[in-house]
């Protein structure tokens, strides 16, 4: 469904990216590990079209998406929640979701797909017209699950979502993450809890400083002595 050849990605001088391939195949959960700085983030971003790619090309469905705009990407059916739960803090939790398939005209599905989102998240549907910036971390998260789905992406991109969150919301966002997967939506994902994202994926990459050493089931990334002393130190006592 999507696949990435040879991307390369520059903030000016830096090379953040330098020349990674992956495939997300259709259905599956995909996800990507690695430190603080790796190119995650800018990964999700190349494909999102809010980062130019220096070289490389990305192809979603059989189509080059290089180079076009995000709200192309958008309606070819890519989605993504960006890092931060970034909501529109002084809209509400209606208009919020409404920003999210501000590419849709068709007001009846729109509407019954904004019941699916709040039958999937009872507390925003209570706090339906509460401005978001005004809510919880963990409602905000959803907030921003809620609206990258509105779109109905074919895939949806999470960027950490767990960061900053309660444990008991982050395993909340993990499961809704897995139904997600589960009701056919492709899903590529970023995270830096690293045990839980290898421990649900079908398939993991790991980032390094822009590069890509290790690919493989997560249970292969798990049991990798690299990526258990680097990256599961917390995570050893469930491994
Ligand atoms: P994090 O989890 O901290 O977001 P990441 O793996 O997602 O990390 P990126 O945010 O993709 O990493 O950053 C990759 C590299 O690119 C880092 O060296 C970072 O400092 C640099 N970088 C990211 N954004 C910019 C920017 N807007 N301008 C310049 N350099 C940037």
């Amino acid at each position: 469904m999507l696949e990435i050849r040879n991307l390369v990605c520059r903030y000016g001088k830096v090379t953040a990216i330098k020349g990674i391939s992956l495939k997300v195949p259709e259905k599956q959960l995909v996800v990507l590990v690695g430190a603080n700085g790796a190119g995650k983030s800018t990964t999700l971003r190349a494909v999102s079209g809010l980062v130019p790619a220096a070289s490389g090309q990305i192809i979603f469905d059989g189509t080059d998406i290089t180079g076009l705009s995000p709200s192309r990407i958008l309606a070819l059916g890519i989605a993504h929640c960006p890092e931060g739960r970034r909501v529109f803090p002084y809209m509400t939790v209606i208009e919020n979701l409404e920003m999210g398939c501000y590419l849709r005209s068709d007001t009846k599905e729109i509407a019954a797909d904004m019941d699916r989102i709040f039958g999937l998240f009872p507390r925003l549907a209570e706090r339906r017209r509460q401005v978001a910036g005004t809510l919880s971390g963990g409602e905000q998260q959803m907030l921003a699950i809620g609206r990258s789905l509105m779109s109905r992406p074919k895939l949806v991109m999470f960027d950490e979502p767990s960061l900053g969150l309660a444990p008991n919301i982050v395993e909340q966002t993990f499961d809704i993450i897995r139904g997600i997967r589960a009701s056919g939506t492709t899903v590529l994902m970023v995270e830096q809890n690293a045990y839980a994202a290898l421990d649900m994926c079908d398939y993991a990459y790991l980032l390094e400083a822009g590069t890509m050493p290790l690919e493989g089931t997560g249970e292969k990334l798990i049991n990798d002595p690299h990526v258990r002393e680097a990256y599961l130190g917390a995570g050893m006592a469930h491994a």
